[in-house]
């Protein structure tokens, strides 16, 4: 399978105050700030060689992200790979009996077709699929 770690997203409590290590510590470029309503969340874009770092900031405390936080602190959240097709990609791992989040893809940040694996298949972390050509980033 010729694929790539997508990006890796990491819950903040603020994206200003994360900003202050990622962007002006580090040295990585924010590529832009964009809101996925869909999931409360806004999210920050910076790439990373082939992959980038998105910082995720919840809109609210019932959210995803906002509860991830509320639970377990800031901190990775999950873990992007991309595949050539998210919806073959999730059949076969269906028929493997692996847990799944989202039976059918959705449409996550920058228009992408993503889908998402749940950790107790995966070694406790959560596993964002991507397909490659979709989205705008
Ligand atoms: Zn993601």
């Amino acid at each position: 399978m010729e694929s790539k770690i997508q990006h890796l997203g990491v819950a903040v409590g603020s994206i200003e105050d994360a900003l202050s290590f990622w962007r002006d510590g580090l040295g990585l470029e924010l590529h832009e700030i964009e809101v996925v309503e869909d999931q409360g969340v806004r999210v920050a874009m910076l790439p990373l060689g082939e992959s980038r770092i998105e910082l995720l900031e919840a809109t609210g405390e019932d959210t995803p992200v906002g509860k991830f936080i509320a639970k377990r602190g800031a901190g990775i959240h999950h873990l992007c790979i991309e595949v050539e097709n998210v919806t073959a990609k999730l059949a076969e791992l269906k028929a493997k009996n692996v847990r799944l989040i989202d039976e059918q893809p959705r449409i996550g940040a920058g228009g992408a077709l993503v889908a998402f694996v749940h950790p107790a298949s995966t070694g406790g972390v959560l596993i964002e699929l991507t397909q490659r050509g979709t989205g705008n980033h």
